[in-house]
């Protein structure tokens, strides 16, 4: 502790947010084609702006509040706590209207859209649970949305897609590639390309072209700034000891740590899914596979074969299954601010399980990530976690059932 504290007085202070050219360390940037220019330019000159704007500040906390029923709680789970010999605070993003922490970037990215004079709105969705967030929010301003999907999630994603169009929104079912989120996500920057006057593309986690990574962080920002306080009314202490989360874009995770990630008392731990082991081939655990390259826009770990080519990443959860990580995950991982753990598919269900045992809540196949973390982790009587929930389990229910 002394040495961190020594460091931050003596040198640079820590900064693990991003920088005034996009990157964070080595990662990050914006490579994108010419044609797209343009329309990136104009949302990094106008997202700060925007976003910082007592106005927008206004109507975004409002529909926090009353819309998606923020503040979440932070709930103590004393058996849980029990079980692993310490404290353990959940942070409920799962209480959230449709169900995860998406919802809050929906929200916020839709109000700077409709303040850029933007009519018509633009997803990918791998498991559909951001495209029904953006979808939720089209319906609630009035806007057009489209949403890009792979035709094979399409089907495995069934219910998903009948919420998006019983939302009113298009869903495209995309038949190029391996018919999964890459390929939806090639679609919708093809659809940018086409109508970039009147449309604004909504990326539903902390990836792609600066300045959406840190848009995005700034946006689930919400999540620590709550923890902050609640912790300081439960705890008596705004700090804890650690802060846990699950990793698959990266947007949980980073508004869980966004108010503390400069803070050397408190120590991150990021799951992310090691699918059927990380040596199977069958994984999605970028930070312990992946090596530097592009991906939708951003310079980040990838998993990718000798010719560069992306591998198609697995794992048992639909909402972690992305070959790539965000740049300022990636960074957090390769500065050592973040311990980074990969937690298989049937660590996770085992966690699944024991939660909804101990505690009567039952999480998202994300989320049952980091709660698969918990027994990797030595924690002392005395400590204080925080751990986010950042879904519930309604959409996994077949999953889990099979797997019984
Ligand atoms: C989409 C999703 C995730 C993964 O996305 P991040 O951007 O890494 O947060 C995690 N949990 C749930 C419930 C999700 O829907």
């Amino acid at each position: 502790m002394d040495k961190l504290t020594d460091m931050q007085t003596t040198e640079a202070p820590l900064n693990f947010l991003v920088d005034s050219e996009g990157y964070y360390g080595e990662f990050g940037g914006a490579y994108i084609p010419e044609i797209l220019h343009q329309c990136v330019e104009n949302l990094r000159q106008n997202y700060l702006k925007v976003i910082q704007s007592e106005e927008f500040k206004q109507e975004f906390n409002q529909l926090l509040r009353d819309y998606v029923g923020r503040p979440s709680p932070l709930y103590l789970a004393r058996r849980l706590s029990a079980r692993y010999g310490c404290k353990i605070y959940l942070k409920r993003e799962d209480l959230n209207h449709t169900g995860a922490h998406k919802i809050n970037n929906s929200i916020g990215q839709v109000l700077l859209a409709r303040r850029m004079g933007k009519r018509r709105i633009i997803a990918e969705t791998g498991a559909g649970q951001h495209g029904v967030a953006t979808a939720t929010v089209c319906a609630l301003m009035d806007m057009e949305c489209v949403v890009y999907m792979g035709k094979t999630d399409v089907e495995r994603q069934h219910i998903n897609v009948e919420k998006m169009k019983m939302l009113g929104a298009t869903v495209v079912p995309v038949t190029s590639g391996n018919m999964t989120l890459k390929d939806a996500t090639n679609e919708a920057i093809r659809d940018w390309c086409c109508h970039p006057q009147d449309t604004y593309y909504v990326i539903g986690s902390t990836v792609g072209p600066h300045p959406y990574p840190d848009m995005v962080a700034r946006l689930q920002s919400v999540i620590s700034e709550e923890i902050k306080r609640q912790l300081l009314e439960q705890e008596g202490r705004d700090c804890p000891d650690y802060l846990m989360a699950c990793v698959g874009g990266g947007s949980n995770a980073a508004g869980t740590i966004y108010h503390y990630i400069n803070d050397p008392r408190v120590q991150i731990v990021l799951a992310e899914a090691g699918g059927k082991g990380i040596d199977s081939g069958m994984t999605a655990a970028t930070i312990a596979l992946g090596k530097l390259g592009i991906i939708h826009g951003a310079k980040t770990y990838v998993i990718q074969n000798e010719d560069g080519q992306i591998e198609e990443p697995y794992s048992i959860s639909a909402g972690l299954d992305y070959p790539g990580i965000g740049p300022m995950h990636a960074n957090l991982a390769k500065q050592k601010r973040a311990i980074i753990l990969p937690v298989n598919d049937d660590e996770a269900l085992r966690a699944a399980y024991e939660l909804t045992r101990l505690e009567g809540i039952i999480p998202a196949l994300e989320s049952a990530h980091v709660l698969g973390a918990l027994p990797k982790m030595h924690f002392k009587p005395t400590d204080v976690v925080v751990l986010t929930v950042s879904g519930r389990g309604d959409k996994d229910m077949e999953t889990y059932l099979k797997a019984k």
